[in-house]
C-alpha cells in the first residue's frame, strides 16, 4: 500500500502561498509579476493550455496577457513580437505555447526569448544553465516532480533513480535535477533493453513516455517511488498516465495519481518562475 503524492493539494497549498508572497512582492515593489503567453493557431489542446495559464495567473494576483496569432503568422512577425515582449519592462516572463504550426521553427523561437524571462527554461542558456546547477528557472514538469519529492520528505541523495524517457522538456532535464540531488541516475528509452530489469533497480522511478499502462507492477521493487509524468487518453478517453496505477499502487511505497500528480505542479511551477523572474528584476 503507498502513500498517494497528492499534486493537487500540494499545488493548491502552493498557489497559496505564491498568492501571499505576491501580494508582499507588490507591497514592496510596487509592481506585479507580469506573464506574457503567445499562442499561435487554433490547436484546441493548446487554446486550454493557455487559458489555464491566464487563469492560474488571475488566481494569484499576477498580471498576464495572452496574445493569440492566426495559424498562418510568418517567423519574422513572431520574433518581432517576442522582441517588443522583451523590452517591455511590465513583463518579465514570456511563453510560447507549443507545439507551434509546423511552418515555425521552435528552436529559433524560443532561442529569441530574453533568458531571463525563458519562464519555461527551454532556451539553450538556461537549459547550459540546468547542466551546470547555476539556475534561476527550472523547466516546469520536472521541477514539479522535485518539489513534489521534497515535500513528502523524499530522499533522493544516494538512491536508484530511473528516468524513463529522454525528451528534452521532460527525461533530460528530469535526470539532471535527481543527479543534482545526489541520485545515481539511470536515463532509459526506446533504445533501452531489458527495461524491466531497469526498472525493478529503481528506488525513485520516473515515467515519461506517454503510453498508458506501460509500467506495471512487476517492473518496480517492492517499496519504490512512483512518479507517473505520462498524459495519455486511455480507450475511454479518459486522461491516464504511463503507469498501472493498481498494480504499482499495490508495491510502491509512494506514488502520484493521474490526474492529480504532476500535471497540477506543472502548472503551479510555472507561476513560480514567473515570481522568479519579477524578483530577479530587482536584484539587478
Ligand atoms: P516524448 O514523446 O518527447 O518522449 C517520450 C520518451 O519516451 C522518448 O525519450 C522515448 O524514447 C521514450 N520511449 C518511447 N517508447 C519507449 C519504450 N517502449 N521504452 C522506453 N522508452 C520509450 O514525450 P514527452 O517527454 O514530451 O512527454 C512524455 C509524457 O509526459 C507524455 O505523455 C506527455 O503528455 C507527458 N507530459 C506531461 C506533463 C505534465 O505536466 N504531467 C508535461 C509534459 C509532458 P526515444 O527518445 O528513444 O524515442
Amino acid at each position: 500500500m503507498a502513500i498517494i503524492i497528492d499534486g493537487k493539494k500540494t499545488s493548491s497549498d502552493m498557489r497559496g502561498e505564491i498568492r501571499e508572497r505576491t501580494l508582499k512582492f507588490k507591497e514592496e515593489n510596487g509592481f506585479l509579476p507580469g506573464l506574457a503567453v503567445i499562442i499561435v493557431g487554433e490547436d484546441p489542446a493548446s487554446q486550454v493550455y493557455v487559458r489555464n495559464k491566464k487563469k492560474d495567473c488571475d488566481e494569484v494576483g499576477f498580471n498576464s496577457e495572452v496574445i493569440a496569432l492566426p495559424e498562418n503568422t510568418e517567423e519574422k512577425e513572431l520574433l518581432a513580437l517576442i522582441d517588443t515582449l522583451n523590452k517591455r519592462e511590465d513583463i518579465h516572463g514570456i511563453l510560447v505555447q507549443l507545439p507551434l504550426p509546423k511552418h515555425l521553427d521552435s528552436e529559433i523561437v524560443i532561442a529569441a526569448i530574453d533568458p531571463e524571462k525563458d519562464v519555461d527554461a527551454f532556451s539553450y542558456v538556461n537549459v547550459g544553465k540546468i547542466t551546470v546547477g547555476n539556475y534561476s528557472f527550472l523547466p516546469c514538469t520536472p521541477a514539479g516532480v522535485m518539489e513534489l519529492l521534497k515535500r513528502y520528505n523524499i530522499e533522493v541523495a544516494g538512491k536508484n533513480c530511473v528516468v524513463v524517457g529522454r525528451s528534452n522538456i521532460v527525461g533530460k532535464p528530469m535526470a539532471l535535477l535527481l543527479l543534482h540531488a545526489n541520485g545515481t541516475v539511470t536515463v532509459a528509452h526506446s533504445r533501452t533493453q531489458n527495461l524491466a530489469d531497469v526498472t525493478r533497480n529503481a528506488d525513485i522511478l520516473v515515467s515519461a513516455v506517454g503510453k498508458a499502462d506501460f509500467i506495471t507492477g512487476d517492473m518496480i521493487k517492492e517499496g519504490a517511488v512512483v512518479i507517473d509524468v505520462g498524459m495519455n487518453k486511455n480507450k475511454e478517453g479518459k486522461l491516464t498516465g504511463d503507469v498501472d496505477y493498481e498494480s504499482c499502487f499495490a508495491k510502491a511505497s509512494a506514488i502520484t495519481p493521474v490526474p492529480g500528480g504532476v500535471g497540477p505542479m506543472t502548472r503551479v511551477m510555472l507561476l513560480e518562475n514567473t515570481l522568479t523572474a519579477a524578483q530577479n528584476k530587482i536584484k539587478k
